[in-house]
């Protein structure tokens, strides 16, 4: 059991839980209990030694609400698992309890009018593929989409590929509907949909267990992943503002890399000339010829392209955005263990003047990478700058002088949504949510910092 852990009956509830899959190897039980937080040496002293004290990995809805029940009887902790590939020990428990496995729910149920129906144990790629089946896509991604489940991707992701068309999973219509377990007295099942599913969008699994999660979905297109080299970071910026506004081509990614990032990219690295910047996108194969005179009006030149799908269903191969977003950071952390993140919003207005402004101020500090994004409708940059490390006094130096220029952030070194989401925190009541949802606080405790039991 680890040190802060309450005496929990673990051996009482598998005994009441024949049949489900069940463990308490601590080996197993310890890596069950882990996500990437370590991408913050803050959380990583913090989050380091925590752990669960069993893992169950329910096969249906009815197995998880047999869970829940015994588990809410004993007054155990649970905390839902996906892929694990969350960043911020979204999936780490706090105070022991169990570590609730969805990755035996993952079937892909139906397809109607657009909306794809599926478990919430189904990585992304695999109903990206089935939805491709049909005719359809994913309207977003998270970067990690071959490793993260739907159900961690609702639960604590919500940004990603994909964003430059349809915005972020706050957007109201990203999120069709949900089934979703309670902690209530006694534990049941809610059918929620619209505004209704927000309380349960992008928390952590604090306010209950998805078990079907519906999606609505995008016509299926084919993708070029194509990359741009810049003789310097301003004229990459000044692109992908272009990029972002350019109707005429139907994209679904635009990210810029300041040239120290491009080495660290081990397909990349050869083609990109050196002292270079870059852009990586993803647009329809017929936005060739117009991206290529739009990368030439700001001095890019594409040094490389391939077909976006074909890339994913490889796995020898890299499809671009596994460069983006926050695997940007995980390619400099695989060569470079001395670096950490940041996630932030640009201002709407000029966001070129306040990025350039951080990017030489911190010049060698602040390895900047920005996305093309939309929030509420508008274009907007946002940011993953990789940080050169230092300790928590220097890196809160330069959060505040981002806050300065007028930058958001959500803060990725803190383990409450509270804390960590600012601009991505989905509107609703999610507090009174979880009151009536979880009254005795058994659901991911500690990642809801306002809530007590
Ligand atoms: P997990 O890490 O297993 O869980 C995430 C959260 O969801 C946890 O709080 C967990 O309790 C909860 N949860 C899981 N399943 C359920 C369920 N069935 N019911 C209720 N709650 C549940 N995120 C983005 O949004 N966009 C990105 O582009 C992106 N890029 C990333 C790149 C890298 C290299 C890494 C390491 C992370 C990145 N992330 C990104 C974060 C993470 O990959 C995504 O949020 C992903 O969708 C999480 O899915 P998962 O299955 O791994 O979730």
């Amino acid at each position: 059991m680890p040190a802060d852990a309450a005496a929990h009956d673990i051996a009482g509830l598998l005994a009441a839980l024949p049949g489900i899959e069940a463990s308490t190897d601590r080996a197993l039980v310890r890596q069950k209990s882990r996500d990437f937080f370590w991408y913050s040496p803050i959380l990583k002293a913090q989050l380091n030694a925590k752990s669960g004290e069993a893992v169950l990995r329910p096969r249906d809805e009815a197995e998880v609400l047999r869970i829940l029940t015994e588990a809410r009887a004993r007054r155990i902790p649970v905390t839902a698992r996906g892929g694990g590939t969350g960043n911020y020990g979204q999936c780490v428990p706090l105070a022991g309890g169990i570590v609730l496995d969805m990755t035996a729910m993952a079937a892909p149920l139906s397809l109607e009018g657009g909306v794809a129906e599926a478990e919430p144990g189904i990585k992304l790629i695999d109903l990206d593929l089935w939805a491709r089946e049909r005719g359809w896509e994913l309207r977003l991604w998270p970067s990690t989409k071959r490793t993260a489940t739907l159900g961690g991707f609702v639960g604590g992701g919500g940004a990603g590929v994909g964003g430059l068309a349809h915005g972020t999973m706050r957007e109201r219509g990203n999120l069709h509907s949900v089934r979703v377990a309670t902690m209530q007295d006694p534990p049941a099942v809610l059918d929620l949909a619209g505004d209704a599913a927000a309380p349960v969008n992008r928390t952590y699994g604090t306010t209950g267990i998805l078990t079907r999660i519906r999606l609505p979905l995008t016509p299926a297109q084919d993708w070029r992943d194509v990359a741009i080299a810049f003789p310097d970071y301003p004229s990459a910026g000044r692109f992908a503002l272009a990029f972002a506004h350019a109707d005429g081509i139907p994209k679904k990614m635009g990210g810029i890399f300041d040239a120290i990032l491009p080495p660290y990219f081990r397909a990349l690295a050869p083609v990109v000339p050196e002292g270079h910047s870059l852009a990586l996108v993803m647009v329809a194969p017929s936005a060739l010829i117009a991206l290529r005179e739009l990368a030439a009006d700001h001095g890019g030149r594409i040094v490389a392209e391939q077909d976006t799908v074909a890339a994913e269903r490889d796995p020898d191969a890299t499809p671009f955005y596994e460069y983006c977003w926050n695997h940007t950071t995980l390619q400099v952390l695989k060569q470079d263990k001395g670096v950490t993140y940041l996630q932030c919003r640009f201002p709407f207005e000029d966001p070129l003047r306040a990025m350039e402004a951080v990017r030489t101020r911190f010049a060698g500090e602040v390895w900047m990478h920005a996305e093309c994004n939309r929030f509420g409708g508008r274009i907007a940059l946002t940011a993953l700058p990789v940080i050169r490390w230092k300790d928590e006094a220097r890196l809160g130096e330069i959060m505040a002088a981002f806050e300065a220029e007028g930058i958001a952030i959500a803060n990725p070194h803190t383990v409450t949504i509270e804390d960590g989401s600012a601009y991505r925190r989905v509107e609703g009541d999610q507090l009174g949510f979880k009151t009536m949802a979880d009254p005795l606080g058994l659901l991911n405790p500690g990642k809801m910092r306002s809530f007590a039991p």
